[in-house]
């Protein structure tokens, strides 16, 4: 079975809607998707960046974000086809993992806790494809590297791309 790498964070998880989300409860404006593209996470939205960054630290910010649309399904497939193991890079914010852990038991439980990896860098992961939103985390991996579309990151041009979960589904199974 080839060893299959996915990431949580704007990968399984809408992160970047929840980042809009908090935004918009905090300062009463809704940001469109679209004002976020091509630009570095976080430096798309208009001003507070300092109130931005403490988002992640606050309680439910992880434990409450929605899947993306096709995970579930997509993933279920995917577990039966290859060795899957989500791996997120948590540690800096450390309250994250409880969350991310039931969030997981929620939305994917087919999924087995020994599949879970919450480290601090994915350097030490290896296997054969990698999902991940973030350049920095794809370009240390060994096997096949390919970037998870999200605002943050339309720019970048030197990996394999899936658009969204259908994408993954019509490349990987
Ligand atoms: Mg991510």
């Amino acid at each position: 079975m080839k060893r299959l790498i996915v990431d949580m964070d704007d990968v399984l998880a809408d992160a970047t809607g929840q980042f809009i989300n908090y935004y918009e409860k905090e300062f009463g404006v809704r940001i469109e998707r679209s004002v976020l593209n091509n630009k570095n996470e976080g430096e798309g939205f208009p001003d507070n960046h300092s109130t931005l960054r403490e988002f992640p630290y606050r309680k439910n910010f992880f434990r409450d974000m929605e899947p993306n649309p096709g995970s579930q399904e997509v993933m279920e497939k995917l577990n039966r086809k290859y060795e899957v193991f989500i791996v997120s890079a948590a540690m800096e914010f450390p309250q994250s993992l409880p969350e991310k852990l039931e969030w997981l038991g929620q939305y994917f439980p087919f999924l087995n806790w020994k599949q879970f990896v919450f480290c601090g860098s994915k350097a030490v992961v290896y296997g054969d494809y990698m999902i991940d939103d973030l350049p920095h985390n794809l370009e240390r991996f060994n096997g096949e590297k390919y970037i998870f579309t999200a605002p943050h990151n339309m720019h970048i041009n030197h990996f394999k791309r899936f658009q969204d979960w259908r994408d993954i589904e019509s490349q990987l199974l």
